[in-house]
């Protein structure tokens, strides 16, 4: 009767929303915990740091719903400042900033963080590894997101999966790769893991910041460079400085962005904030795969009508090359500590699962499509 009674006045709306909704039927000490932020009406600020210029399309607009979200879902009860990279501090600063607590959160990707511990790249993408669809699926059902939370604890960090690009494009070069020989001496702007697979390959990987990647290709300091896909390209304008655009984005087949949150500061929020930032991440993990995927249509068919640009595959052999590349730079990843192995262990055995899945349901669906 009483719960009846509850349900009926939640529905009236007599009930305080963000405290009551999203408590909704936990336990009597969870609604207890949350009571002192709502009685005292005290409101809750936070700042939110990012690995993006401001603004910036996809990645930048996806941080700022993450915000928005927290905001509206809490009633205003709680608020998120969003900034820049260079605003608060440097995009490479996120991480220690949040971890000392100068802000409480912030957007990124983990391969950033390598330097910390090389197996934290996992949890972003992994050269030939899984798309956004099979990182979700390791991450949120099948104990992905557990041994992040416990690779971060160490540095007093929350982790969640806050976004995803979706599979990238291979990158723009000043000429035609026809095979593997045409990589050695290649001059390439591509970070992280795929730099390193380029590399053993013969070519040499550079790590520019993204707002430099035009000026560098159009002085011919590089002879190639990755960025994002169609919409983030476009808009940089490198359909300008290289004619050969190609595919796919073997290096980042879909790559998960972050939301880190400082520990001590997650756990003084009442649960149902909680739950909120932790919803509010899920929902800009949705929203940014879909603006990547609505956006980058739009982009290729205008790179294709308005600049004659026609994407290009990798060949086969070049891509079988890096493959095996990848393979070793991961094994001797997987083997930098006993953490890295577990996380090695657990992703490559979702892994193996999730391509027998994938080959019989996207892969085999798309294949029926007329090119
Ligand atoms: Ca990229």
């Amino acid at each position: 009767m009483k719960r009846r009674d509850f349900i009926k006045k939640a529905s009236a709306g007599t009930i305080v929303a963000g405290a009551a909704l999203a408590s909704g039927c936990s336990k009597a000490s969870d609604s207890t915990a949350a009571a002192p932020a709502v009685a005292s009406g005290k409101k809750i600020t936070w700042k939110m740091v990012t690995t993006w210029p401001m603004n910036f399309p996809g990645l930048g607009t996806g941080a700022n719903h993450l915000a928005e979200k927290i905001g509206e879902m809490s009633g205003g009860r709680m608020t998120v400042k969003v900034y820049g990279a260079g605003e608060l501090v440097p995009a490479f600063e996120v991480f220690d900033t949040v971890t000392t607590g100068t802000a409480e959160m912030g957007h990124g990707a983990t391969y950033y963080w390598k330097g910390k511990d090389p197996a934290l790249q996992y949890f972003a993408a992994l050269p030939f590894g899984m798309t956004a669809t099979e990182m979700n699926a390791w991450l949120l059902h099948g104990g992905g997101l557990e041994l992040w939370a416990e690779a971060y604890e160490r540095f007093g960090l929350v982790p969640m999966a806050a976004g995803n690009t979706g599979v990238q494009m291979a990158g723009w070069f000043n000429k035609e790769i026809n095979s593997v020989a045409d990589l050695k001496g290649l001059k390439m702007r591509i970070p992280g893991l795929g730099g390193e697979a380029l590399e053993r390959a013969g070519g040499t990987p550079v790590n520019i910041p993204g707002g430099e990647i035009y000026t560098s290709m159009s002085q011919g300091i590089i002879d190639a460079t990755e960025w994002v896909g169609p919409y983030n390209d476009l808009a940089f304008g490198l359909h300008k400085v290289a004619k050969h655009y190609y595919y796919p984005g073997w290096h980042e087949p879909g790559p998960t962005l972050e939301c880190m949150v400082n520990q001590k500061a997650y756990n003084a929020l009442p649960d149902d904030l909680k739950a909120i930032v932790k919803a509010a991440a899920s929902s800009a993990n949705e929203y940014m795969l879909a603006e990547y995927n609505a956006r980058n249509k739009d982009a290729l068919a205008q790179l294709k009508n308005d600049h004659s640009i026609t994407p290009q595959p990798l060949p086969t052999e070049v891509l079988e090359n890096l493959r095996g590349y990848a393979a070793e730079i991961i094994d001797e990843m997987a083997n930098s500590s006993p953490l890295a192995t577990r996380i090695h262990k657990s992703y490559s055995d979702f892994y193996e699962g999730a391509v027998q899945w994938s080959n019989i349901s996207e892969r085999a669906y798309l294949n029926t499509r007329p090119g």
